[in-house]
């Protein structure tokens, strides 16, 4: 479970990004985070991520307090979440196959589970036939599938997409969004921001809206009430 316990930051010149949060994600679930630029949704995966400390309050991981996680442990506490960005990051020298094996490599895994996992994982996202291209090979929709094969290949319990679709058309937002369904289906925790009406409304999942650093809304049944 994810326990956002009431949280606040402000960073270091004064700006207030979160201010006095508080909430729960259990196991499994899918939570779309939405709300303006600037609300803080941002800033909320970086202190999932230990990427930064809030000035008050608790983030936890299965009840692990993330703030008190060692530097030195937190590159494996990191292992656990996979995350998935707007503008894909991908290594252009590397194909389809060697951006996937080099985040099994960083994890330490064998050459053997590395043969044995990318191939498998590049099904799942349906880019058996691209393996060996190259980034600008592809298109937007496939550079996001590759993104999303290395952010699960090493098995996470936490899958955080950061405007997973905000460079996509239509037609390759749905490929996207029925991806990240699948992965939830199969048992990991999503987590999405977007902008997107029509991606929250059509997943019916749980929507937590933020305002000015606070949760203004949390609705079960997927409303995007912007
Ligand atoms: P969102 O992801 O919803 O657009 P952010 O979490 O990125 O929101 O930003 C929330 C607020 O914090 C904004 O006012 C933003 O300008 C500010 N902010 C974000 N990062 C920093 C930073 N490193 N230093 C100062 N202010 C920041």
């Amino acid at each position: 479970m994810i326990y956002f316990d009431n949280v606040s930051k402000t960073y270091p010149d004064g700006t207030v990004a979160v201010d006095g949060v508080t909430f729960a994600i259990e196991e499994n679930e899918f939570v779309s985070l939405v709300g303006h630029s600037g609300a803080g949704k941002t800033t909320l995966m970086r202190l999932l991520l230990g990427e930064e400390q809030p000035t008050s309050g608790t983030v936890s991981f299965d009840s692990v307090d993330i703030q008190k996680v060692k530097k030195r442990d937190l590159p494996k506490f990191r292992q656990r979440v996979g995350v998935i960005f707007q503008d894909f990051r991908l290594i252009p020298q590397k194909t389809v196959y060697e951006n996937v094996a080099f985040a099994m490599e960083v994890a330490g895994k064998t050459e053997e589970e590395i043969s044995a996992d990318v191939p498998h994982v590049l099904e799942l996202v349906d880019l058996t036939n691209k393996m060996w291209n190259f980034p600008r090979q592809l298109s937007g929709g496939e550079l996001q599938r590759v993104a999303i094969a290395r952010a699960i290949v090493n098995h996470p319990d936490l899958i955080l997409a950061d405007e997973p679709t905000g460079n996509l058309d239509p037609v390759n937002t749905y490929e996207i969004i029925q991806i990240l369904k699948k992965i939830n289906d199969l048992g990991t925790t999503v987590i999405l921001t977007t902008h997107n009406k029509g991606v929250v409304e059509a997943l019916g999942k749980r929507v937590i809206t933020m305002d000015h650093g606070k949760v203004i809304r949390d609705d079960p049944t997927g409303k995007y009430a912007l």
